[in-house]
């Protein structure tokens, strides 16, 4: 029988890490499954690259010791972690002007007394969010009402720590904060451990990285579902009714008991649903837009900037290329550096030529790192809103009114359809910390539907 006349208990849309992840989790349980995935390859937003040779992550790359089922996940699939290299100084660029520091940027004193309490008063803001339900918060429609940059003109005085805070949403929501709600940031920051685990490098979320790529890791689950993945079957169309799912997708129609959608929420707003779903969780997915991120890398001779005592990291709150780290293997071979472009620079670069992105990255690495940065041997980068199945990156966040309006719904099943996909995580959201969880998650809602 060929995979359209089989019924199988559960199909799954996405071969991302989270669909991998469910998929495995059921077939393992013994459950016939089957993932459509739209790509000619796994992976989704977590894929593998290379510069000179050295293979490298596009997407998803650092792990922190928080992330505590992608450690076990990787170490269980053979895939080893490395430091992130960190001898030496970072560099800071704002305002136009450069400063070099061992562990806190160099900002007025005044900004970085303010910083502190900002940070005292997210951790509060952030205790006081329900885990699974922050919509419910006590304060949650007030907090949804207003964006993070209106938080920021409300309670933020010095222009230091106004930069800083614009710098940290760019970083790690890939998004400026006049377009996220401070309710999604809070729960952003709640599910990544805090903002000092969220951009820390050791003990943080940027403290390790996967030896070979962090994209071995969904590769290698795919392996074990040898037989059970369907590749270029963009789904189009997902019908249900009291007995089965149906699904039409580019390679064919397959029916199954139940169905987990694994994708990114705007993408699962284009699939046709019979009947409709519930009107909240439709109008949902059509307001969780996705950042915007452009990741980058520059190979040279060597890492001269070790020589310099810097260790690559730059962060810039005045730059188009507002972070960079170190990407090289040793001291003695070729130096890659890794940088990510962010929120609107990144919208913006999308539509320039490369040749005119490369020359902008250069000349912010120049400006980090001096003129020996200006003759790369070689540069790649990867737009990831011009990629037709993710549409941007990291992740999904939630505009203003839309988690207290819709939330809710995030994760609740629609009859014989369940919900993954990092977005639908409580922890670690918009990582691959939480790809896992909503994978594990969906296929254990199954599983207790089956048994
Ligand atoms: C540049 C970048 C850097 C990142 N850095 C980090 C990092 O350092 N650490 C970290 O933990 N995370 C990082 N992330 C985030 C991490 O990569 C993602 O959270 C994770 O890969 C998401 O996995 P997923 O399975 O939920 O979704 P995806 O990987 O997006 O998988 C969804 C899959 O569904 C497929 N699909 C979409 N529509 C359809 C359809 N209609 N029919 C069939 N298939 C469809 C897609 O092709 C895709 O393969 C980064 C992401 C990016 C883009």
């Amino acid at each position: 029988m060929s995979a359209s006349d089989q019924r199988h208990d559960v199909i799954i849309i996405g071969a991302g890490l989270s669909g991998l992840k469910a998929a495995l989790e059921l077939k393992e349980a013994g459950k016939s499954v089957l993932l459509l995935e739209a790509r000619d390859r796994v992976g989704g937003r977590s894929m593998p690259g290379t510069i000179c040779g050295q293979t490298v992550d596009f997407g998803g790359q650092w792990v922190g010791p928080q992330q505590t089922r992608l450690l076990a996940q990787a170490q269980e699939l053979g895939v080893a972690t490395c430091p992130q290299y960190v001898k030496g100084l970072s560099v800071m660029s704002r305002g136009g002007r450069l400063s070099s520091y061992a562990a806190t940027p160099k900002l007025p004193v005044t900004a970085l007394l303010e910083l502190g309490m900002i940070d005292r008063r997210w951790r509060r803001d952030t205790a006081a969010l329900p885990a699974d339900a922050p919509w419910c918060a006590p304060r949650a429609r007030e907090w949804d009402a207003q964006s993070l940059a209106g938080w920021i003109a409300g309670n933020v005085r010095t222009a230091g720590a106004r930069d800083f805070v614009r710098t940290v949403s760019l970083a790690l929501a890939c998004i400026d904060p006049a377009e996220i709600s401070y309710l999604s940031f809070l729960t952003y920051l709640r599910g990544g451990q805090g903002l000092k685990t969220m951009i820390g490098v050791e003990g943080g979320a940027q403290q390790d990285k996967f030896v070979g790529g962090a994209w071995q890791i969904p590769k290698r689950i795919a392996d074990r579902l040898a037989g059970c993945i369907e590749l270029d079957a963009p789904v189009t169309a997902i019908e249900q009714d009291d007995n089965a799912v149906r699904v039409t997708s580019a390679r064919g129609t397959f029916g199954a008991d139940h169905l987990i959608i694994a994708i990114p929420p705007i993408l699962a707003s284009r699939i046709h649903f019979t009947p409709a779903l519930p009107a909240r969780r439709a109008a949902l997915l059509q307001r969780m837009p996705m950042g915007a991120v452009i990741k980058i890398h520059v190979a040279y001779d060597a890492p001269f900037w070790r020589r310099r005592g810097l260790n690559g990291s730059a962060v810039g709150t005045d730059r188009t290329l507002a972070t960079a780290f170190d990407q090289s293997l040793s001291d003695d071979g070729i130096g890659v550096l890794v940088g990510l472009i962010e929120g609107a620079h990144a919208v913006a670069m999308s539509s320039l030529a490369p040749e005119a992105r490369r020359e902008a990255v250069i000349a912010d690495l120049v400006h980090y790192f001096g003129d020996e940065a200006a003759r790369p041997t070689a540069y790649v980068d990867q737009d990831w809103q011009s990629e037709l199945w993710s549409l941007g990156g990291y992740a999904a966040y939630m505009p203003p009114g839309v988690m207290t309006g819709y939330g809710d719904t995030l994760r609740a099943s629609c009859g014989r359809i369940h919900w993954a996909g990092t977005e639908t995580a409580d922890e670690f959201a918009g990582y691959l910390e939480g790809a896992l969880q909503a994978g594990v998650r969906a296929a254990a809602a199954v599983r207790r539907e089956t048994a």
